[in-house]
């Protein structure tokens, strides 16, 4: 669900931006009549199937390959494939093929959908509701529609015969909200040969903002943070509390947490972040445009990353981070506590290791009686370095349809699929045709609904996207 943290991410930082002024811009090209209609149903097909992870996605996996045969697809180009463990978490590999000059690009979508309760939406969830120009249902925004549009895309190059310089190769996937049988760190892992490719597409990441109806700004997902979870742990012998001992875990644990609180880890900026806060800071005035253009540059002034730090909105771009998220302690109100632990949460900087910042947690504490395990070890994802031919030809579809938009590299401070891909090293990038309004984000909530022009706006963009990128380099 990343494309929404990315947009929760920049949001805050969007709200104080003025916005391009697009008012009056020319209405961007929309797929034919027929295009539409058939999103349209294909949305209303999926919407209407509910793919929760208790549920399981293979149900929509049968759709969509219904869908890709009724375009010409066989069945030698498309594989339906579950982990023997987890069966009903159906992924769908399906393939184009090209010419072969090039290696393939393959897209990612996730078919799966968080929960939804009737009883807490206004609709039903699981059917697709047209009103006031939104399509609503569970899915709408995260990420069915974007499903639709990439298989959109892929059916109407089939339909007109289009060979592509190399194979394009589409993943409809499971367990992206949670769950045992992540269908892109599966197939990664066990079927790399099907999944293979030079560089792949994240269609729910990335994509623009918008606010009060302005284009606020395009960003191209090109790294993300990884996050890692550690324990920390200390012991004491216990007793009656009608006899304090000087010896007291919990006392111990706050005093660790408290100077884990101080824990600054060191400025770690990338191409990615410098070109983000370069593009922000076309936007800010005053000191706020100086530190951000100082941080965008090599050895940046001390003093600018210090204000920025200081701010929360900034401050998970310049740095890994950790912070104390749960904490249990003691076992009875009369008892002195036997043990006491904490849960840190880090969110690290694409190259920074789990070793080293659990040495750094470590050192801060500086208590040899308080133990840090990792308790959800990180799968460590690098930086996807985009070849600038790559990023021109993003830009220019970016451009046919929403001309002068800003268009910039951006790092998720959450977690996405395409951390899998990057780890199997296919450097993944996030575009998505969506663009997210900054006041009315509803993926995961209740009513969740995408804009009806917004949805068919993606769907020519994917088409567009596709095209372009499977021609030759
Ligand atoms: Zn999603």
């Amino acid at each position: 669900m990343i494309f929404r943290s990315v947009v929760a991410a920049s949001s805050a930082v969007m709200l104080s931006l003025p916005g391009l002024h697009l008012g009056g811009a020319a209405a961007p090209p929309m797929p034919p009549p027929a295009v539409q209609a058939e999103a349209r149903d294909m949305l209303a097909e999926l919407v209407g199937i509910n793919s929760t992870h208790n549920m399981g996605t293979m149900e929509a996996a049968k759709a969509v390959v219904a869908r890709l045969k009724s375009a010409g697809f066989t069945d030698a180009d498309i594989q339906l494939l579950a982990p023997p463990e987890h069966p009903t978490q159906a992924n769908v590999v399906v393939r184009l093929k090209g010419t072969g000059q090039d290696r393939p690009i393959l897209f990612e979508c996730h078919l799966d959908v968080v929960e939804a309760k009737a009883e807490d939406w206004s609709m039903p969830p699981f059917k697709l509701t047209e009103k006031d120009g939104y399509f609503y249902g569970r899915g709408a925004i995260d990420m069915k529609d974007e499903d639709v549009a990439v298989l959109s895309a892929l059916m109407r190059l089939k339909r007109e015969g289009f060979k592509p310089d190399r194979d394009i190769i589409v993943v409809f996937t499971a367990d992206e909200e949670g769950g045992d049988a992540n269908g892109v760190e599966w197939l990664m892992k066990t079927h790399k040969d099907l999944v293979d490719a030079e560089f792949a597409i994240n269609a729910e990441d990335g994509g623009g903002l918008i606010q009060g109806g302005q284009r606020l700004g395009y960003g191209v997902q090109t790294s993300e943070k990884t996050y890692v979870t550690y324990q920390m742990e200390t012991t004491s012998p216990g007793g009656h509390s009608s006899r304090p001992e000087p010896d007291n875990a919990i006392y111990r644990l706050a005093e660790g947490l408290v100077r884990l609180e101080k824990l600054e880890f060191p400025l770690h900026m990338n191409d990615t972040t410098r070109g983000y806060f370069k593009a922000q800071a076309s936007r800010q005035t005053g000191q706020l445009r100086d530190d951000m253009l100082a941080v965008s540059r090599p050895d940046p002034d001390p003093a600018a990353v210090a204000r920025l730090t200081a701010d929360p909105r900034w401050k998970p771009y310049l740095r890994t981070t950790c912070v104390a998220t749960m904490a249990q302690a003691g076992h009875a109100e009369n008892a002195l506590p036997q043990r006491a632990a904490a849960t840190i949460q880090c969110r690290m900087m694409p190259g920074d290791t789990q070793a080293d910042v659990q040495l750094r947690i470590e050192q801060v504490i500086g208590d040899p009686r308080t133990a840090v395990t990792v308790i959800a070890p990180a799968e460590e994802s690098g930086e996807s370095v985009a070849q600038p031919g790559m990023m021109r030809r993003i830009t220019d579809v970016v451009h046919d349809m929403w001309p002068g938009v800003d268009v910039f590299p951006t790092m998720d401070v959450g977690a996405s699929d395409a951390l899998y891909s990057r780890a199997a090293n296919v450097p993944t990038f996030g575009v998505s045709g969506m663009w997210g309004d900054v006041d009315d984000n509803r993926a995961h909530g209740r009513d969740e609904r995408v804009s009806v022009p917004a949805f068919y706006e993606d769907v020519e963009f994917n088409y567009r996207l596709m095209k372009s990128l499977s021609r030759a380099t």
